[in-house]
């Protein structure tokens, strides 16, 4: 199996990385919602190194073909413009279901849409896996706990959420599609797996994407003001995607069904974190108070108790390496952005 491997990445795929072809038995036929976005795209990358076949259903309203497309042409491969709101019938072993808005000023643009694609999609990708049998793992959030008034938020705490504030379209969203997760579980018998990640960066963030880290490192690089929203005490705690990456495919794995807080323990507030920017990229930035942004959580970090104990997962990539990673990918955006007009 080895030499075929090697012959065939030599001559077939002399186009792509290096994939392993599984033993039959082990490859799986895998659906990706969301997967042409952020976080889809680097679970994409790793599932087909592995060997899997991967399909990534996307509507393409925050993520990119770009961001998938050294593999599209490759046999184990497949990229479906769809939008999970609507029914979607294909045979598969495992769902990921990451298809949603997840920064703040994209899923506030049309917060009825994002209930929509959390509730209805949601209800679809579980009615798919009941119809075909396959796992599901549903990308949750720390929303889920709101301004929490538990600290570290472990997933007993059930959440300190405002039902109806400009928020509420994501997290009471996500909530939802917990509960319908489980709903299925218990009256339908589907396996799921529920991870509820915390802030998570790294490369191929949208350029306008909004969230903390992208604005603050574009500003840096562009020596633009880098802007605090509110007085910067609020915190946060920032995990790097492949970490990300390896703690969804563990969760997926193990036979582990309650919810699984996924982040980096690691908290600084805003402010903190302006100046950690400013000083990995130099340059002549000031740092700005803005005004404060409705029901912002003033709190946030994961107890990870859970998953070191039942995934063997923590966290691996430090903030500075991870931010250094991120920064060399926004030069790299910047430059391309000047060269086109195109996104
Ligand atoms: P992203 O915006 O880059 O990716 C989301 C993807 O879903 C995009 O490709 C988008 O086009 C697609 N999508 C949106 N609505 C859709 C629909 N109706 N039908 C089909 N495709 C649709 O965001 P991300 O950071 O990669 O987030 C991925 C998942 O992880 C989301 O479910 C998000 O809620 C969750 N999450 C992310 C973070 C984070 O910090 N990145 C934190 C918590 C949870
Ligand atoms: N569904 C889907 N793909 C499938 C099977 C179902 O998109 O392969 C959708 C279907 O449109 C339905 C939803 O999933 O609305 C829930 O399915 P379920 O079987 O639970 O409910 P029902 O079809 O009985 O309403
Ligand atoms: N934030 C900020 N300046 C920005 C963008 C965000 O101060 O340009 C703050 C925001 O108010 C919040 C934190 O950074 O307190 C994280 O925001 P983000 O949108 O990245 O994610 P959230 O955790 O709020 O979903």
């Amino acid at each position: 199996l080895q030499l075929i491997e090697t012959k065939l990445n030599n001559v077939v795929n002399k186009n792509f990385p290096i994939v392993k072809f599984l033993n039959y038995k082990n490859r799986k036929r895998i659906l990706v919602t969301g997967g042409a976005g952020f976080v889809g795209s680097h679970l994409v990358d790793r599932l087909m190194l592995a060997g899997h076949e991967v399909i990534v259903v996307d509507n393409f309203f925050t993520g990119r073909k770009r961001n998938v497309e050294h593999w599209i042409g490759h046999e184990n491969f497949e990229m479906v413009h769809h939008d999970v709101v609507r029914p979607l019938y294909v045979e598969v072993d495992e769902i990921y279901h990451l298809a949603s808005p997840a920064s703040p000023p994209h899923y506030m643009l049309n917060p009825v849409k994002t209930i929509k694609t959390n509730t209805l999609g949601t209800i679809n990708m579980l009615g798919l896996a009941k119809r075909v049998g396959a796992r599901v793992l549903i990308a949750s959030t720390s929303e889920v706990y709101g301004d929490p008034e538990e600290h570290p938020q472990s997933e007993t705490y059930w959440g300190h959420v405002n039902p109806i504030g400009p928020r509420a379209c994501y997290d009471e969203g996500k909530r939802v599609a917990e509960t319908l997760s489980y709903a299925y579980q218990r009256q339908e018998n589907i396996a799921v797996r529920v991870a509820r990640i915390f802030n998570t960066y790294g490369p191929r963030m949208h350029m306008n994407d909004g969230r903390v880290v992208s604005n603050f490192i574009l500003q840096a690089l562009q020596n633009h003001s880098i802007t605090i929203y509110g007085d910067g005490k609020q915190t946060r705690s920032f995990q790097y995607v492949s970490d990300l990456v390896d703690g969804l495919i563990a969760l997926m794995a193990s036979n582990y069904t309650q919810p699984m807080n996924i982040g980096n323990p690691v908290e600084h507030t805003i402010e903190e974190f302006a100046k950690i920017i400013k000083d990995l990229v130099g340059g002549t930035s000031q740092i700005v108070e803005l005004q404060a942004v409705e029901d912002d959580p003033q709190r946030r970090k994961p107890d990870i108790s859970r998953a070191k104990k039942y995934l063997n997962w923590e966290p691996k990539i430090s903030l500075a390496e991870g931010l250094r990673k991120t920064i060399a990918y926004f030069v790299k955006e910047l430059q391309r952005s000047k060269n086109s007009h195109i996104d």
